[in-house]
């Protein structure tokens, strides 16, 4: 058993922090939002009134939160406001931020926290609130290997396959490029399926074929974008969420920043992006990701 902080308590982090107090480990919560921890304090956590009174004394602090402004300002302080936990933290603390965030901010406050001796991972995950409630997340980590070891006592608890992408920042790469590259094979998936459509195919003989064929990927074996093909994927469900593309615009936007940051040519995920921004402007930001599809039958 570990004494865990975990703060951010939105449709991830509660079921993640839920599924930490099932598993035995003594949970203190803390999110702006108090209502977000009603659940949490009946599945058994200790509620804290700020994010340094649920860190005091805790061998690891767990953060998912929204974006890397509210990652540094939680660690790092907010100028003229509160004093960043880095500050308060005792050096054998391990720090595990699961939020999806920029990878120059990790670096940042990966930096500083090796700094004061303290171990820092990004560790943001792959799978949505049903892999978080299921405790089947994938964890992509950045840090040192040491702090890799001391991660995996709670994230086994939290997630199924938990991977050392390399160092500080690293799981946050990892994350943009799976992420763009999803986003890439989730509208070629889309288009594919359409044109045979068009000439006459059924979308369910045509996706068969296809994953027996050299088009085989992610998309179009577990969550086929075309509507009737596959009775869980959210385009049967009036493409209800899943991974919505406001998550997905946002991702794509990190994703696009890593590659002008490191000068890489990524035309197809440039494509992506601007696909997925249209399909947002357009009112769908709440729906899932792969609705794309209904943009090649308008
Ligand atoms: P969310 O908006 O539901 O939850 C974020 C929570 O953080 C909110 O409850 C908010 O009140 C709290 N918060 C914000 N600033 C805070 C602060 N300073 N102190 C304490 N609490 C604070 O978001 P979510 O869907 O849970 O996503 C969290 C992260 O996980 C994001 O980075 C997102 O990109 C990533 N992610 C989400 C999904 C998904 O399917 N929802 C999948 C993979 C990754």
């Amino acid at each position: 058993m570990a004494t865990v902080a975990f703060i951010g308590l939105g449709n991830m982090g509660g079921p993640m922090a839920t599924n930490l107090v099932v598993a035995g480990h003594a949970v203190t919560v803390f999110d702006l939002v108090p209502e977000s921890c009603v659940q949490l304090r009946e599945a058994g956590a200790e509620v804290a009134d700020s994010a340094s009174a649920a860190a005091a004394g805790a061998e690891y602090v767990i953060s998912m939160l929204p974006a890397g402004k509210h990652v540094a300002g939680v660690y790092l302080g907010v100028d003229g406001g509160d004093a960043g936990l880095l500050a308060q933290l005792d050096a054998s603390t391990t720090i595990l931020d699961c939020s999806t965030i920029d990878a120059a901010t990790a670096k940042t406050v990966g930096e500083a926290a090796r700094e004061m001796g303290i171990g820092f991972m990004d560790s943001p995950v792959s799978g949505g609130v049903a892999a978080a409630e299921a405790g089947t997340l994938a964890f992509m980590c950045g840090g040192e290997a040491e702090t890799f070891e001391k991660a995996k006592r709670v994230l086994q608890d939290m997630g199924k396959n938990i991977f050392h992408a390399g160092p500080a920042g690293a799981g946050q790469v990892a994350k943009a490029c799976n992420n763009m590259l999803l986003a890439i094979h989730m509208i070629g998936t889309s288009e594919a399926l359409e044109m045979g459509a068009r000439n006459g195919l059924d979308p369910a003989v045509l996706s068969e074929i296809m994953l027996a064929s050299s088009g085989r990927n992610w998309s179009l074996e577990v969550y086929n974008p075309y509507p009737g093909v596959m009775e869980a994927a959210p385009a049967s469900n009036d493409y209800k969420p899943g991974f919505m593309v406001d998550l997905m615009v946002k991702d794509l936007g990190l994703a696009m920043e890593v590659a002008e940051h490191s000068g890489v040519a990524n035309a197809m995920g440039q494509l992506a992006r601007d696909r997925y921004q249209q399909h947002q402007e357009n009112g769908n930001g709440q729906m899932d990701f792969s609705s794309i599809l209904q943009t090649l039958q308008d």
